[in-house]
């Protein structure tokens, strides 16, 4: 797709070409990736960080947060609960834990790979290339690490890099990749300061990246960050951080890299409860990862305020969301959901052809 396509489209106001957009971004994820919708198991280990992300409630400088890292025991048995709800797939979240011990994830993976048929995605932000490896080497599947904008300035002003430490998350998800991981990665929708033409040149990179998972989603402001305290700007190039614009980035995205896994995010269905989880998946998404992690950590995971109450962490909360589903037409996958792309990519690696 051209950036001139991308970029007429997020402005367009014509109830009939967007409905055609819907259509189309939902009729190529049905002949791409299928009907079935994969569920993944969230589960927020640690809310640990060493960060200061501006838009992030969990950075290391709020001081209002209750900190807790999960005990290996206690996420061993979430996810043997979650492989028997029906999961395919555990994604290990947290913040970027300082205290992380490289080699005890590694036996978590490994213990939770020779339990399970699970396959185990990890989300811990950004680590040292020999930690990856080593995670990787342990069985570990998949890396999300959004990118969360293609803009250097803008995301080097949200999101400083580590005294003395540099920050690429692009060169990241090339060793992810070269590592043989399924990676995945995505951007933030009204991030402040975040133009229109920012998010055309997001779109696009989503391409470049030749990505397997996208994640992308409204940004939510949380009042004990820098930006959750500061106004919005009212400038008519700032992207709005709302439902609207973020179905335009998922259906865009569906158009530019058909074979890959998109979820309807937490963050979209925090904004919208009622609808944004039928309109994320019936316009270009098929995943959706409800998270698992108890309620007494869940309400210490703010990332952002009122998140995730459509969790998975029960039986009957799990019913719900397989009613809404199944209410849709549409099917819950079973097994892991690996993406089309990533299969593909495997094969051609192997000197199969695509
Ligand atoms: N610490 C890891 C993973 C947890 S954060 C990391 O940073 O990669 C997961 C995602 O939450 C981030 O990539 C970011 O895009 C999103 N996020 C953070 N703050 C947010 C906010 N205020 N609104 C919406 N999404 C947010
Ligand atoms: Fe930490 Fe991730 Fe939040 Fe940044 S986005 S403060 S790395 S948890």
């Amino acid at each position: 797709m051209l950036r001139s396509e991308i970029r007429n489209w997020l402005p367009e106001k014509d109830p009939q070409k967007l409905s055609w957009l819907w259509q189309h971004a939902n009729q190529l994820r049905r002949e791409t990736v299928g009907g079935k919708i994969h569920l993944r198991a969230l589960l927020e280990f640690s809310n640990c960080c060493r960060r200061d992300c501006a838009y992030c409630g969990l950075r290391a400088a709020n001081r209002k947060v209750t900190r807790y890292r999960m005990s290996a025991e206690k996420i061993l048995t979430l996810a043997e609960q979650a492989a028997r709800r029906g999961f395919g797939t555990v994604v290990l979240q947290s913040g970027e834990d300082p205290k992380l011990d490289p080699d005890w994830l590694a036996e978590l993976i490994r213990k939770i790979k020779s339990r399970t048929a699970l396959a185990v995605t990890l989300s811990v932000g950004e680590r040292a290339p020999a930690e990856l490896a080593l995670w990787r080497q342990a069985g570990a599947d998949r890396y999300l690490l959004r990118f969360e904008s293609a803009n250097p300035d803008l995301f080097r002003r949200h999101h400083p890099a580590r005294p003395g430490h540099s920050c690429d998350r692009l060169a990241l998800l090339g060793i992810l990749r070269d590592l043989g991981y399924e990676i995945g990665s995505g951007m933030l929708i009204g991030l402040p300061g975040q133009t229109m033409e920012d998010l055309v040149a997001d779109l696009y990179l989503l391409g470049k990246l030749d990505l397997d998972m996208i994640g992308l989603g409204p940004f939510i402001p949380h009042p004990d960050t820098p930006l959750g305290r500061q106004a919005g700007s009212s400038s008519s190039e700032q992207v709005p951080a709302n439902e609207d614009m973020t179905y335009r980035a998922i259906a865009l995205a569906r158009l530019i890299c058909p074979r890959a896994n998109i979820p309807a995010t937490t963050a979209l269905t925090t904004l919208s409860p009622q609808h944004g989880l039928e309109l994320g998946l019936g316009r270009g998404a098929n995943v959706f990862m409800p998270s698992i992690t108890p309620a007494a950590y869940r309400d210490r995971y703010q990332i952002y305020p009122g998140r995730a109450q459509l969790c998975g962490s029960d039986n009957e909360s799990f019913r719900r969301i397989a009613y809404r589903i199944r209410a849709m037409g549409r099917e819950i996958g079973q097994g892991r959901g690996d993406a089309i792309n990533y299969l593909a990519r495997k094969k051609r690696k192997s000197g199969g052809l695509s």
